[in-house]
C-alpha cells in the first residue's frame, strides 16, 4: 500500500492495512444523515450521554476529491503561508490506498480519530490535550506548551504544530502559534446543533456524523447494518471515527 501526497504521514497506509485486515463490503451505499444534531446550550457542560462519531463510506469517497479538506481549512481558517509544506497545519488529509493482494484502490479522509482512550491525552504534561465527556478530543491552546509529546503519541499522525504567524482567524476556532492542534470535530458547530464542515461539504455523502451511543441515530443504525472498522483497532484506542469498505 502507498499513501499519496504527504511523505511525513506515509506510515499510516501500512498501519491501516495491518490493523484493519481490509475486509471489503462492496455495494453498500450510505445516505446522508437527515437527523439534526442536538445543541449544547451555553454554560452547560458536554454530556457523557452522547459520544460523537463519524462513519466514512470509502466506497463512495472519490480519489482526487478533497472537498472535505478544503471545507475544513475554510471553516477553521487554516490559511497560513509556510515556506516548507511539511510545516503546514493539516487537520484532515486524503489518503489513497492500494490493496496489494486484490489491487483494489480506494481513498479515505484521515483526521483525529477522537479516541476513547487517547494516548495524546495520556502523555500531555499540562492537561492541554483533553477529551470532553462527549468524546471530542481537543487541545487547550492556553495550556499547551508546544512540547509535541502528543504528536509523537498519536498513531494516526493527526496532529500539527503551528509554526507560522496566524492571521484572519475564525473567532470561534482559537488557534495559536507554538501550539499543537488537530481536528476538533468542529465542536463549535456541533455545540450549536450543526454537523462538521467536512461532513456537510461531502457531495458524495460519504461521511455520516452522529451519536454513537444513541441506537436510533443514523450513524448507529448504519454501523449496525453494514460492516465497518476502526483503523488500527488492534491498539485498543476505540476511535470514534469508523470506516466502511476498508
Ligand atoms: Fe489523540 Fe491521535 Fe487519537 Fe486524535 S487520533 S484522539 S490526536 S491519539
Ligand atoms: Fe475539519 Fe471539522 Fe472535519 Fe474535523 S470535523 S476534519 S475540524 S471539518
Amino acid at each position: 500500500m502507498s499513501e499519496g501526497k504527504n511523505p511525513r504521514r506515509g506510515f499510516i497506509a501500512a498501519s491501516a492495512a495491518a490493523g484493519i485486515g481490509l475486509a471489503v463490503a462492496p455495494g453498500i451505499r450510505l445516505l446522508q444523515a437527515a437527523e439534526s444534531v442536538p445543541t449544547r446550550p451555553a454554560g452547560q457542560p458536554a454530556s457523557s450521554k452522547v459520544r460523537w462519531g463519524m462513519l466514512v463510506d470509502t466506497t463512495k469517497c472519490a480519489a482526487g476529491c478533497d472537498a472535505c479538506v478544503k471545507a475544513c481549512n475554510k471553516e477553521n481558517a487554516i490559511n497560513e503561508v509556510v515556506e516548507d509544506r511539511r510545516q503546514a497545519s493539516q487537520w484532515i488529509r486524503k489518503i489513497d490506498l492500494k490493496d496489494k493482494k486484490t489491487g483494489r484502490e480506494f481513498s479515505l479522509p484521515m483526521m483525529c480519530q477522537h479516541c476513547a482512550n487517547p494516548p495524546c491525552v495520556d502523555v500531555c504534561p499540562t492537561g492541554a490535550s483533553m477529551k470532553r465527556a462527549d468524546g471530542i478530543v481537543l487541545v487547550d491552546r492556553h495550556i499547551c506548551i508546544g512540547c509535541r509529546y502528543c504528536m509523537m503519541a498519536c498513531p494516526y499522525k493527526a496532529r500539527s504544530f503551528v509554526h507560522a504567524e496566524l492571521h484572519a482567524q475564525n473567532p470561534e476556532v482559537p488557534r495559536g502559534k507554538g501550539c499543537v492542534e488537530s481536528c476538533t470535530m468542529c465542536v463549535h458547530r456541533v455545540d450549536r446543533g450543526e454537523k462538521p464542515a467536512c461532513v456537510e461539504a461531502c457531495k458524495q455523502q460519504a461521511m455520516v456524523f452522529g451519536d454513537l451511543k444513541d441506537p436510533n441515530s443514523d450513524i448507529s443504525k448504519r454501523i449496525a447494518a453494514v460492516p465497518s472498522d476502526q483503523i488500527r483497532a488492534d491498539l485498543n484506542l476505540d476511535p470514534g471515527v469508523r470506516y466502511q469498505g476498508i
